[in-house]
């Protein structure tokens, strides 16, 4: 797409009626639209996938990029088409097998991304992906065939029939009630690990000191290229490092697993087992190897934060001392929360009215969804993604969680087509 289609595209859609329109072209949304043009590929002009973005798959690429993640947590099967064998057949096509790592063919991120890019030709074929930031969306019950209403921030709008959300987790990053204050008080150097980027440079060639705060794989991601880089790293973890290859128990793939979740009734206590397995994070073994063998990262298990004060004035020469229950750090240029998201429904500001005025039932911010996936009780209103989770269980917002959601949802989009 050039230039000047992408500054057309939003207004392509202006009036249209749309059956099927998929808000995120995030992996999910393309999963899912892939998924729908190989099996009706006819149907093109039926289907728009609608994202903020100018390009597809932009917040995975650049959030992959700006923590230096070099190899996929995931086994190359899970990826955006449905294809199981896609990765490793390009691998093969292209001489890339070396890029398939030990003990799951974990795909280099470029690799994924390569592969990514050669599939999204398809989309790019069809048309169907449009730059269009949903501002409201409105459900007129009983408004004819397309009780949908989108309007993007500029006042376009176009009616659909069905809705998909696809909106990731990007607009709930979790922030730990401790740092709200600190970082009101420091916002240039207490960031979330969505905002930082691991090559920012304040000044030429200076090695800074940096603490992370979290347990996770984005903690281990992100203290092993900045030691890379030639930072020094203090991470700060509540609890001691845990290393697992996956961030879930593969079970939650297979139909057993799943059966059971099914059977339970009650939505609070999935939600209750979607965190025991989830748990609070935990690192690749090849990461936590990293971690232990270099020398500029100490790690803090089992530490809480109690102050941070500045040293010196503001502006890009300030640093942080921080306290910890085990001593102090001195010097610091950033603090990194990677401490995750917390999904609630409520902090997407388009879909705001649509809560209220259908009263969505919410358990711990995440929608009471059908076995189709469906947001009681607005009727053909989807969703895919972490937003899937108490129905898909602990995999809904990984990259495998999109395949389970097409399974739920194929029959109720293709009729609509
Ligand atoms: C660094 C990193 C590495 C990961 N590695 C793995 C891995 O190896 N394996 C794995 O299984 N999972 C992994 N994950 C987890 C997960 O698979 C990814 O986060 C994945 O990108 C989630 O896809 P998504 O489509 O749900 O969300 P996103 O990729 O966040 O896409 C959501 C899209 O919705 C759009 N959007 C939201 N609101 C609106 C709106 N109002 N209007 C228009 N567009 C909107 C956004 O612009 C965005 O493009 C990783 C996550 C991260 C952050």
């Amino acid at each position: 797409m050039n230039k000047q289609q992408v500054l057309a595209a939003d207004s392509r859609l202006a009036h249209r009626n749309i059956p099927i329109t998929i808000i995120g072209g995030g992996i999910h949304g393309v999963s899912i639209a892939i998924r729908l043009l190989r099996e009706a590929p006819t149907m093109a002009r039926h289907i728009a996938i609608v994202d903020r973005h100018p390009q597809p798959l932009t917040q995975w690429r650049d959030k992959t990029e700006r923590q230096g993640m070099m190899f996929l947590r995931s086994p190359a099967v899970h990826h955006i088409s449905s294809d199981a064998l896609g990765i490793v057949e390009y691998a093969e096509r292209h001489n890339r097998t070396g890029e398939l790592a030990p003990p799951y063919s974990q795909p280099s991120t470029q690799l994924f991304w390569d592969y990514c890019n050669d599939t999204l030709t398809e989309l790019e074929q069809h048309r169907v992906y449009y730059q269009f930031e949903v501002a409201k969306l409105r459900w007129d019950r009983g408004a004819g065939q397309f009780p949908f209403r989108l309007i993007s921030k500029d006042n376009v709008g176009f009616r659909s029939r069905c809705v998909v959300l696809a909106v990731g987790v990007d607009d709930c990053a979790y922030v730990p009630a401790e740092f709200v204050q600190w970082r009101c008080q420091y916002p240039d150097r207490i960031l979330h690990a969505s905002e930082f980027t691991v090559d920012y440079q304040d000044e030429e060639d200076s090695e800074e000191s940096f603490v992370i705060v979290g347990g996770g794989l984005t903690a281990g991601t992100l203290a092993r290229s900045l030691s890379e880089r030639g930072h020094s790293v203090a991470l700060i973890a509540r609890k001691q490092l845990k290393t697992e290859q996956f961030d879930f128990p593969p079970v939650w793939l297979g139909p057993k697993a799943l059966a059971e979740f099914a059977s339970e009734t009650d939505f609070q206590r999935r939600y209750e087992i979607i965190q025991q397995n989830r748990g609070e994070g935990s690192i690749t073994p090849d990461i936590m190897e990293a971690l232990t063998d270099a020398v500029n990262i100490n790690i803090y298990p089992e530490t809480r934060i109690q102050n941070i004060v500045s040293v010196g004035e503001g502006g890009p020469t300030q640093r942080l001392n921080v306290t910890t229950d085990r001593g102090d750090i001195m010097n610091v240029s950033r603090i990194i929360l990677a401490t995750g998201y917390q999904f609630n429904l409520r902090r997407y500001g388009f879909l705001r009215e649509l809560i209220a005025q259908h009263r969505i039932p919410l358990v711990c911010g995440l929608p009471h969804l059908d076995a189709n996936l469906q947001l009681y009780p607005v009727q053909n209103l989807f969703g895919s993604g972490t937003i899937a989770q108490l129905q898909i269980g602990p995999a809904s917002g990984n990259i495998a969680g999109a395949s389970l959601a097409y399974e739920r949802l194929r029959e109720k989009l293709l009729a609509h087509l």
